[in-house]
């Protein structure tokens, strides 16, 4: 039994196939998908899929920092009707991102701002996605955990000192495909870790594991990430399968209203 913590599996690379491929992953033993918001345009589809299979998939409500521009206060206007419409699993996918653009610099992190807050106050969990920003995000959270947020830094590439500040706060680290690229060097971070503040993700569509690298991913893909994961910590993959279960439950349930 695992859980995938994070899979955009409501995203049109998935309208030929879904059913069929979430039928793979209920084979691989994929119990949940939980699956992250990006922005207005993709709430539909994501209450679509969530309806479809009752028990197996189950929305987020959030804007993700590449949807963040001048025009980000209507969209945080829709998340937040949102919230306060019906239960979700989590504020996500929110956070901040300077890879791709920094153009909205400021606007990103007033967005990550407002929506802390707002998990604050549903009492949900949060999901963050930043890229080459960890550490400035990091710190941006950090006032919010004295208000009681815990939540998830999804797709964790840092390093350990990165991974040792975020577990410090009580969140948790994301892992998946990228695990098994040969020289992402996360083997030796998660050795560091441990499985305490882990939790398993695809981040479907994205960064399928090897030997799908560069393919589309899809959540049965997660026992690869598993087969890498307990190879690097030197336990059964029953075991590590098990633990990040429970921390997934943990994470997304004992926050919930
Ligand atoms: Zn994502």
């Amino acid at each position: 039994m695992i859980i995938d913590s994070h899979a955009h599996i409501y995203l049109e690379q998935f309208d030929d196939d879904r059913a069929e491929m979430i039928d793979r992953a209920q084979q691989a033993g994929v119990t949940e998908i939980l699956m992250p918001n990006i922005d207005h345009t993709s709430i539909e589809a994501m209450m679509e899929a969530e309806l479809r299979h009752p028990g197996m998939c189950f929305a987020m409500m959030g804007l993700h920092p590449c949807s963040v521009d001048k025009h980000f206060e209507k969209e945080l206007y829709k998340v937040e009707e949102w919230l306060g419409k019906r239960a979700f699993k989590a504020v996500g996918e929110i956070g901040t991102d300077l890879y791709w653009d920094k153009t909205f610099w400021p606007e990103q992190q007033e967005a990550f701002r407002i929506q802390c807050e707002l998990a604050v106050t549903h009492g949900l969990p949060v999901v963050i996605h930043s890229r080459e920003s960890i550490d400035e995000t990091i710190e941006m959270v950090r006032p919010f955990t004295e208000k009681g947020l815990s939540g998830v830094f999804h797709c964790f590439t840092g390093n350990e000192q990165q991974a040792e500040r975020i577990m410090e706060m009580g969140f948790y680290l994301g892992i998946g495909g990228v695990l098994t690229f040969k020289k992402s060097g996360l083997d030796a971070v998660v050795k560091k870790t441990g499985l305490d503040q882990l939790i398993l993700e695809t981040d479907s569509p994205y960064l399928a594991p090897t030997p799908f690298r560069g393919k589309r991913n899809e959540p049965s893909y997660l026992t690869f990430v598993v087969e890498v994961l307990a190879a690097a910590m030197g336990m059964e993959a029953n075991e590590v399968m098990e633990k990040t279960t429970r921390n997934t439950r943990s994470l997304f349930t004992s926050h919930e209203l």
